[in-house]
């Protein structure tokens, strides 16, 4: 197996501030299981879960508590043993609201206890590509890396699409994100397992894995547990650059193919794409029977008293996170979900954690920039850092104007949300929140287009 630099560059980009050093040398902890988890429907890229449960239940670690609910969709397993309190909507990491079950752990069923695997462990080697893709699909896992979407769809690909290249996305470019960093350290031998396995299903593409060059010890991990691997496998050392974990930015970087706009998928370029810790994830799944219950989350900032990454089960709320880690320094004046790039601001530390959730920051009011909005300057420091090649000042000033027209006319669809031309604005415009606004107004437009042919085709 090599070790390569890549030899292609994304246009655009930008360097922040990485902070990783905060949190980087601590190794993962496991969390004790709290004593209320928010298990939300909704942890995934799709339709969320239909939910199976009522109050007064009681669950066992592992069971469906969620079905899965339509193609692009995955099932929710209880993340412990205990009983429905109640299923409410409840806020989300990313601001919205959904159906979630809240669960007492501290009440157990009479004859409850551990057992010993929930889903029966599989010989990888000797099971089918169909059992394989079935486990990954029943495990409920889905993309841990951000988007969330259902894995089982992305390793099961269309008739006459092949994948040539499966990319192990190690990139973590989100400043204070450290979670995948320390898995590729921790777990470097599930991760192996898990390329395994995905090769199995997959059809024995050739392997990258890319990762970001200020992660040496990563890199080092990784070149060992693969060390003696068959095949087509190289680890891809990327420059450092923002937002070099964004899937098309990593295809091009790492093979040098280009995704093209949407509805075009990696698959179209022979690509798929995974986060490292869903690749242990899906490990894990086969070869010891456990579902997705639970997922390594950095807890990080200059407001929390010792930042750490934590393994904690799915809906665990914020505030137990925080607890964890010794309190708050100081009253936080933000808390993000995710990074500081593209996680999305919470007002409240009583959500609980999802299949996706990265990381929680935490930061004081020296960190927190305050400024006012202003009028765009027309310097085109946003067009130079937008990895998109969209004109974000355009879209922005449109927005401010109301006219999503002419932001869907701009491309705003391909917006990957990355938060690049934000950060140098130094107008200090928040181009990247009028992007998502006018995305979720075309997608709501879209949505109620469709509601009303489907209507009228009832009606005939
Ligand atoms: S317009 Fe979208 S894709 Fe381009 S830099 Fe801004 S957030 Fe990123
Ligand atoms: S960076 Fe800000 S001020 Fe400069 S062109 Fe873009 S929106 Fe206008």
């Amino acid at each position: 197996m090599k070790t390569v630099k890549s030899p292609f560059k994304f246009k655009g980009g930008v360097h922040p501030d990485y902070n990783k050093e905060l949190a980087r040398d601590k190794a993962i902890e496991k969390l004790p299981l709290p004593a209320e988890l928010v298990v939300s429907m909704s942890q995934h890229l799709g339709a969320p879960a239909k939910c199976l449960v009522k109050p007064g239940d009681f669950v066992r670690r592992g069971q469906v508590v969620g079905e899965k609910n339509g193609f692009i969709s995955v099932c929710v397993r209880a993340p412990a043993d205990g009983k429905v309190k109640a299923v409410e909507k409840r806020l989300g990491p990313a601001g919205g609201k959904a159906d979630a079950v809240i669960l007492d752990t501290t009440a157990k069923e009479e004859g409850n206890g551990e057992r010993a695997s929930i889903l029966p462990p599989l010989d990888w080697k000797t099971a089918t590509r169909e059992e394989l893709l079935k486990r990954v699909e029943e495990a409920g896992i889905c993309g841990m890396g951000g988007a969330g979407f259902p894995t089982s769809v992305k390793l099961n690909p269309p008739p006459g699409k092949r994948c040539e290249y499966l990319i192990l996305n190690g990139a973590e470019c989100e400043p204070y994100l450290t979670a995948d960093f320390r898995v590729m350290l921790e777990r470097a031998d599930r991760i192996r397992l898990g390329v395994e396995i995905m090769r199995k299903i997959l059809g024995q593409p050739a392997v990258r894995i890319a990762i970001e060059a200020n992660k040496p010890e990563a890199i080092d991990a990784m070149g060992k547990a693969f060390a003696d691997i068959d095949g087509n496998v190289e680890i891809v050392v990327l420059p450092v650059l923002y937002p070099q974990g964004s899937e098309k930015h990593q295809i091009f970087a790492t093979v040098g193919r280009v995704v093209p706009e949407p509805p075009a998928l990696p698959i179209d370029v022979g690509c798929v794409v995974e986060n490292v810790g869903t690749v242990a994830a899906i490990a894990d799944a086969v070869e010891l029977g456990e579902p997705l219950l639970e997922r390594v989350t950095t807890v990080s900032g200059d407001a929390v008293v010792e930042p750490k990454n934590i393994l904690a089960p799915s809906g665990t709320k914020y505030a137990d996170l925080v607890a964890f880690c010794g309190g708050e320094k100081e009253p936080p004046a933000k808390v993000i979900s995710g990074g500081t790039m593209m996680g999305f601001a919470v007002s409240t530390l009583e959500i609980g954690t999802t299949k996706t959730t990265s990381g929680l920051l935490l930061l004081s009011r020296k960190k927190v920039f305050q400024y006012a909005s202003g009028a765009c300057i027309n310097c085109g420091r946003c067009l130079r850092a937008c990895p998109m090649n969209l004109n974000p000042a355009l879209i922005s000033k449109a927005v401010d104007a109301n006219d999503i027209k002419a932001a869907e006319d701009a491309s705003v669809m391909d917006c990957i949300e990355c938060g690049a031309c934000s950060f140098g604005c130094p107008a200090y415009r928040t181009i990247t929140q009028s992007c998502r606004r006018a995305k979720n107004s075309i997608r709501a437009r879209i949505a109620a287009e469709k509601a009303k042919a489907q209507a009228a085709v009832e009606k005939k």
